[in-house]
């Protein structure tokens, strides 16, 4: 006679937090991919190399000089459209956008 299957209640909880974690991810101002663990906390994306420092569309074309250099988001999002990184720099290090992350 077969046993029933014991069922592991941690792969369930585990599941759970995995779905809400990428849920609760935040969107990169630059590529739109789900990168952020939270909005403007200075997160560098690994698809386009942007670094969120709270850019987004209203001053989308402000050279802030700060962490993300001499680039506006509205360049950075330029150079995404065209090369896939925010700049053509980082292309040696940004990855394509996971399904996860679309
Ligand atoms: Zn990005």
């Amino acid at each position: 006679m077969r046993q029933p299957r014991a069922v592991n209640p941690w792969a369930s909880i585990v599941v759970h937090l995995f779905v809400n974690s990428v849920e609760t991810r935040f969107r990169c101002p630059c590529c739109g991919s789900r990168t952020l663990e939270a909005p403007e906390a200075m997160g560098l994306c690994p698809v386009c190399w942007w670094e969120d420092d709270g850019q987004d569309d209203e001053d989308a074309g402000e050279v802030r000089l700060t962490v993300n250099g001499t680039l506006s988001l509205t360049q950075a999002r330029a150079h995404y459209a065209q090369c896939g990184a925010a700049h053509p720099r980082f292309l040696p290090y940004v990855r394509k956008p996971q399904v996860t992350e679309q």
